[in-house]
């Protein structure tokens, strides 16, 4: 039968005595912050960005915000079918499906349709996954946007915000 050898990890490393009163920890923070303080003061090197009136460029590898597509007819390519909320390995959709009526055919293509559509951009983490199994080609992850606000309820993408308008740009984006 196999021994399982438990090694005490604290008591193997001996600390020495500058580490013991943290002098040395401290000294080092406050020189990197001291650096970056006469950098920024004194020889004009930023790092952070006067925001909202200066914008940092996203990265080209940044996929975009999510939008949702009409069809060639304005309607809604959404048929409500799940596959992106249930592969969304975040849990970050949340779709509520509701039947097409005869008044409503104009504009939803199939027999339901998205009633409520959300998603919640502080859970996101932009793999693109939704995009890759809508099978209507309803999702994509290409709208404009600024993650940047004081208020947790921008971050959550509601259907209005995300869907194009017809013939227009997308909609309830913020630039
Ligand atoms: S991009 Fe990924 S994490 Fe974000 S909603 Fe789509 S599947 Fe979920
Ligand atoms: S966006 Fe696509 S995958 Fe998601 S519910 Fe609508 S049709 Fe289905």
């Amino acid at each position: 039968m196999a021994t399982i050898k438990v090694v005490n990890v604290a008591q193997k490393h001996t600390f020495t005595w500058y580490e013991k009163f943290y002098f040395y920890s401290i000294a080092k923070g406050m020189g990197i912050t001291l650096k970056h303080f006469i950098k920024s003061a004194f020889l004009g090197k930023r790092v952070t960005l006067e925001y909202p009136e200066k914008k940092r460029q996203y990265s080209s590898r940044f996929r975009g915000m999510h939008s949702l597509k009409r069809d060639e007819q304005g309607r809604e390519r959404c048929t409500s079918c799940f596959c992106c909320m249930w592969i969304c390995p975040a849990d970050a959709i949340y779709i509520e499906a509701t039947e097409t009526t005869p008044e409503d055919q104009h504009l939803h293509p199939e027999d339901k349709y998205a009633k409520t559509f959300e998603i919640d951009l502080l859970r996101c983490i932009f793999c693109g996954l939704c995009e890759e199994a809508c099978p209507k080609g309803a999702i994509y992850l290409d709208g404009n946007g600024e993650m940047a606000t004081d208020n947790r309820q921008d971050l959550i993408l509601t259907k209005e915000r995300m869907t194009e308008k017809v013939g227009g740009p997308i909609i309830g984006q913020r630039n």
